[in-house]
């Protein structure tokens, strides 16, 4: 029974001289992996074999059994040009669909994600927006869809508000949020936060609740920072292209 679906390229990967292993981010069936048979099938627009980004309709047969499924045709219909001009634009794009490939697990429908993850590489995609920004309120996003943060305006673990708090704040991934001086401590898994990334949280906060914020670049970094941080700590292995996009740690 074939599907047809909104998808984005997540993953590309040889399986013989002519097929490859694809793996895509659909709107209605979350990620599959699918068998290209044949290069040409799997023609993407700019004439090579399918490429990282590519968005379109795809046509496949799902897998029975959690195997591979079969990719029958996939037309781009976004070539996301302006994203392969530019190195940070790029960095940043292969760095968020490896977050979605990675959190997500295979068949199981994230719309939201696909949304998200859409809109994302739109913003990245025009000339102006701020890279490190749209980095930043993806993760926090993503990582708030798939249940992995909290509320980060508070303590995860005494609630109180992280306004106005006078001591150190930290971050732990395993508490899945923000610490205070007094909670963190005997609490070995942990990151200090600084300023400039409460400051981000509190921007975060308010942008979740319908206001328009502007995240200054050295704030977005630091909270992407964090967010990474979580991330590869969630998933027990470093994310292969933060470090292009964040710097090295
Ligand atoms: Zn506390």
């Amino acid at each position: 029974m074939r599907q047809r679906e909104p998808a984005i390229c997540l993953r590309t990967s040889d399986y013989s001289e002519t097929s490859q292993v694809v793996a895509f981010l659909t709107r209605g069936t979350g990620v599959v992996r699918l068998i290209a048979k044949g290069t040409k099938r799997a023609k993407s627009k700019s004439g090579g074999a399918l490429d990282l980004l590519a968005e379109g309709e795809l046509i496949f047969t799902p897998s029975r059994s959690g195997g591979l499924g079969v990719l029958v045709e996939f037309t781009e219909t976004v070539t996301r040009r302006e994203i392969r001009r530019d190195a940070a634009r790029l960095n940043a794009s292969l760095y968020l669909i490896e977050l979605a490939g990675a959190m997500l697990a295979v068949d199981d429908p994230h719309p939201e994600v696909f949304d998200l993850l859409h809109n994302a590489l739109q913003r990245l995609g025009e000339p102006a927006s701020p890279v490190l920004a749209v980095v930043a309120y993806f993760l926090w996003r993503l990582l708030r869809h798939v249940g992995l943060l909290g509320e980060l305006d508070r303590c995860v673990s005494c609630r109180q508000p992280t306004a106005g708090h006078r001591g150190k704040l930290w971050f732990s991934s395993s508490a899945g949020g923000v610490l205070c001086e007094q909670c963190a401590s005997g609490n070995g898994e942990r990151m200090a936060l600084d300023g400039r990334t409460t400051a981000a949280l509190a921007a975060l906060s308010a942008a979740e609740s319908g206001r328009k914020v502007s995240l200054p670049d050295a704030q977005a970094r630091r909270v992407a920072d964090m967010l990474n941080y979580h991330a590869a700590h969630q998933l027990g292995r470093p994310l292969r292209t933060a470090s292009s996009v964040l710097g090295r740690r």
